[in-house]
Order: C-alpha cells, then sequence, then structure tokens
C-alpha cells in the first residue's frame, strides 16, 4: 500500500506516519525531517534549501524533487509520504515517477486541524535538532539523546503564520486533485495520538 498523509504543519503527519510505520513495516518518508536530516549532514544542496525552510516557505519544486528523489532512489511499494507533495507540480511529478516504477497510489489521508489549534500547537512544542525527534512541550534537555534543545527556527509566531499561508496557498488545490482521483479520506486531526491514530487505520482498512 503506497499513500500520502496531507495536512497542515502541526497537524501530526510526521508522528502518525512513525506509528502507521512501525505498525506495518512501510517505509515512512518524511520530507521535513529529510531535509533538515541533510543539512546537518551538510549536503549541498540540502544548504540551498535552508533559507527557504527558515522562512517558513517551501524549497522549490526542482530542488526539493532532486533531493527527495536521490534520497528514496529505490524505494518500493510500501510507502507512507509525509510532507510531499505539496504543490500540484509536486503532485504531477509523483504521480509520473510512481506510474513509472509500476506503483500505485492507492490513498490519500487529510489530516483535518483547525489553524488555531496549529498555532497552539507548534508554540508549544520542541523538536531536538540532534535526534529529529518532536516533543509536545517545551524542553531544555532531549529524553531521547539527551542533547541540548533548541526550539526549531521555524516554530515562532510569525514564521508559523508564514507557514499556514502557505499551506493554504499552495498546498490546499491538492485536496481537488485527489478528490476528483477518488484517493481523499478526510480524518479529524483533533484528539489524542491514539484516536487519531485508530482513525486512521479504520480509513485504511487494517483496523
Ligand atoms: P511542517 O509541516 O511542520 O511545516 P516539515 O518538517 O514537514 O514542517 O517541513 C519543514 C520545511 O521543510 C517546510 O516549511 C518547507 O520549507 C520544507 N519542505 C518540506 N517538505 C517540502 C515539500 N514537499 N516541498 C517544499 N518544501 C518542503
Ligand atoms: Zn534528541
Amino acid at each position: 500500500m503506497n499513500l500520502i498523509l496531507l495536512g497542515p504543519p502541526g497537524s501530526g503527519k510526521g508522528t502518525q506516519a512513525g506509528i502507521l510505520s512501525t505498525r506495518t513495516g512501510w517505509n515512512d518518508l518524511g520530507t521535513g525531517d529529510l531535509l533538515r536530516r541533510l543539512v546537518r549532514e551538510g549536503n549541498e544542496k540540502a544548504l540551498l534549501a535552508k533559507s527557504y525552510m527558515e522562512k517558513g516557505e517551501l524549497v522549490p519544486d526542482t530542488l526539493m524533487v532532486e533531493l527527495l528523489f536521490a534520497e528514496s532512489g529505490d524505494l518500493g511499494d510500501g510507502l507512507i509520504l509525509d510532507g510531499f507533495p505539496r504543490t500540484l507540480n509536486q503532485a504531477d511529478t509523483l504521480t509520473q515517477r510512481m506510474r513509472a516504477r509500476n506503483l500505485t497510489l492507492d490513498a490519500v489521508l487529510l489530516i483535518d486541524v483547525s489553524d488555531q489549534e496549529v498555532e497552539r500547537r507548534l508554540l508549544q512544542r520542541s523538536a531536538c535538532s540532534t535526534c529529529g525527534k518532536i516533543f509536545n512541550q517545551k524542553l531544555v534537555v532531549c529524553p531521547a539523546c539527551g542533547a541540548q534543545i533548541e526550539t526549531r527556527t521555524d516554530d515562532n509566531a510569525e514564521t508559523i503564520r508564514k507557514r499556514l499561508q502557505v499551506y493554504h496557498q499552495q498546498t490546499d488545490p491538492l485536496v481537488t486533485y485527489y478528490q476528483q482521483q477518488g484517493l481523499l479520506r478526510r480524518i479529524c486531526g483533533e484528539g489524542t495520538i491514539d484516536e487519531i491514530s485508530r482513525r486512521i487505520r479504520q480509513a485504511l482498512g487494517i483496523a
């Protein structure tokens, strides 16, 4: 099964992709985490992406596609895409690449969370820039790896508003795009992590 998780920043896509991946063994491909890892590793192309990420803007399509497909070269069936596609252009590229590899897209899950809830969540979370884990409270030391925690540079009020604006402008159109293909399934993203993960499994018929 191959699927896309769609939803605003802070909707819990990454968390849910991780849970689903553990349960099913499908590959979890989170583009935000991928980009941050490549930046940490000093990847030259990723460093070009860094300034966009810090501003809360999307990395330009060509660069994004290049970085993603260089890293996911031989990914086969059993894929959870979290954070890609985010523009119609990226969605078209994905459709073509999947077709070329004889892969089918089985579902697009839209995790619905209000803008107000997004702002609340992002302002109170901390993300470890050493191991990449995200926690739903402000922490000083990472419980996972012990490193000092710095707030993600894009988790400040101004950049959060920008990311939401970018989401509505560039990613909202994907809802219609996948609705027309009969692939879209809407999931309420407010509730506990467990509740949402159950809703996701229900929507996929793997409860
Ligand atoms: P969030 O979804 O919380 O905004 P992510 O960790 O998924 O955060 O992504 C962080 C940043 O990485 C985005 O703001 C954007 O700059 C960049 N990014 C991630 N995925 C994409 C994509 N598919 N296209 C362009 N930029 C992307
Ligand atoms: Zn850590």
